[in-house]
């Protein structure tokens, strides 16, 4: 089938959960509130992995709009990606990257999001760009750039036809050398890549030895890793493209060593390389999905003991405001356990490679919970 006839038969309407008996008719309208401010959407494919009769099945509580959503700690921006915003549509943290934000649609949902803001239609703010024409503008100009991120909304839901003026667009900057990607295209509706050929053939086109296209997949549980998205992967290799994959650590969903275990080993064999695993951010209407850093420390010990040399290129990861922090370890002397964080990359450029540690305890979820780490982000 047609990615996009896919695409349009997706579950998307409160009244078919209550149909389906996943929520209660006594939920409906909370239920609509949450799907008015972050909108679900169920691909047919994805549906089809999720088995309906369990309400812990992990791959629907991805996707399942809840009315844990009601619970609004937390924060609208917590990286503070407007602070980046350099115009409509472009973030740049670091001198060489840029971050572009082309559409605020996705192919499903992921109810732990941490842009829920860009899908809100309460919330006013100029960070998408909607035009690709501007964002290949940008990019020109900006010399001291060699990296772009496109990412959103999920930007291989842009139609090819769009996104190859763009990509033969910078195929012809000198400055530019790797084009990333950030796409759940194979984990939620993998025929946008089988059932479009001419996609493949522009990422063929446009990928050379200087010009390397890399796909930033997401993938955080081992059931989204079907034959059909392996399929997608194998074809997206086979035009040059790179695969890696960037997954959250989930409540429920994939705190779990086992789970992680094959999942970092299993995208390894799929030749998607396991790159980062993040610990989930303070997002507003998001919390009940956050485990503390001592659990997802260890969890993520106890998954790489097992892990190939290949799926052990993976590495825990805070996004904080300050910068990106690589979670190290933990050690634990007479009961006194200490967290161990190295900046993998920082606004302040002096920062990175700096290591820390600092005295941690089972409360602590994120860098701003523990207290004597206040001089890295008060200052
Ligand atoms: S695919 Fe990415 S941008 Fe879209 S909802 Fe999921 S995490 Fe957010």
């Amino acid at each position: 089938m047609k990615w996009q006839n896919e695409l349009k038969s997706s579950i998307r309407k409160p009244e078919q959960l209550v149909e389906m008996e996943v929520i209660r008719p006594e939920d409906f309208e909370n239920i609509k509130q949450i799907h008015h401010e972050f909108p679900f959407s169920i691909t047919p494919h994805y549906a089809k992995l999720i088995d309906w009769n369990n309400p812990k099945d992990p791959l629907l509580l991805s996707v399942l709009p809840s009315l844990d959503e009601l619970d609004r700690a937390g924060y609208h921006d917590v990286s503070g990606e407007s602070e980046s915003t350099k115009e409509v549509g472009v973030q740049s943290k670091y001198p060489s990257t840029a971050l572009i934000l082309p559409v605020s649609a996705c192919f499903s949902y992921c109810r732990y999001c941490f842009r829920k803001r860009l899908f809100n239609p309460d919330i006013k703010n100029d960070e998408i760009m909607r035009n690709l024409d501007l964002a290949l503008n940008y990019i020109t100009d900006q010399k001291k750039l060699d990296n772009i991120l496109i990412t959103g909304g999920d930007p291989l839901i842009i139609k090819t036809n769009q996104l190859r003026k763009f990509l033969l667009g910078i195929r012809e900057l000198d400055h530019i050398k790797i084009i990333r990607f950030g796409s759940r295209a194979l984990s939620f509706l993998p025929s946008r890549i089988l059932s479009d050929p001419s996609l493949l053939e522009l990422f063929k086109q446009v990928s050379e030895t200087d010009k390397r296209i890399y796909i930033v997949n997401h993938f955080n549980h081992p059931n989204e890793l079907t034959n059909t998205a392996i399929e997608a992967a194998d074809a997206l290799l086979k035009t040059g493209v790179i695969l890696s994959n960037q997954s959250v650590m989930l409540k429920n969903i994939n705190d779990d060593e086992s789970v992680l275990r094959t999942l970092f080993n299993n995208l390894a064999e799929s030749g998607i390389t396991p790159y980062y695993h993040f610990q989930c951010k303070f997002i507003k209407a998001a919390n009940h999905f956050r485990i503390s850093l001592l659990k997802t420390n260890e969890i993520f010990l106890n998954a790489t003991k097992g892990l190939n040399g290949l799926a052990k290129r993976v590495k825990l990861i805070m996004t904080h405001f300050t910068g990106k922090i690589e979670i190290l370890g933990v050690d634990d002397i007479n009961g006194n356990q200490n967290i161990y964080l190295k900046y993998h990359q920082a606004r302040d450029p002096n920062m990175i490679g700096n290591i820390y540690h600092f005295p941690i305890k089972n409360d602590a979820y994120w860098l701003d919970d523990i207290p004597k780490a206040k001089f890295l982000y008060k200052k």
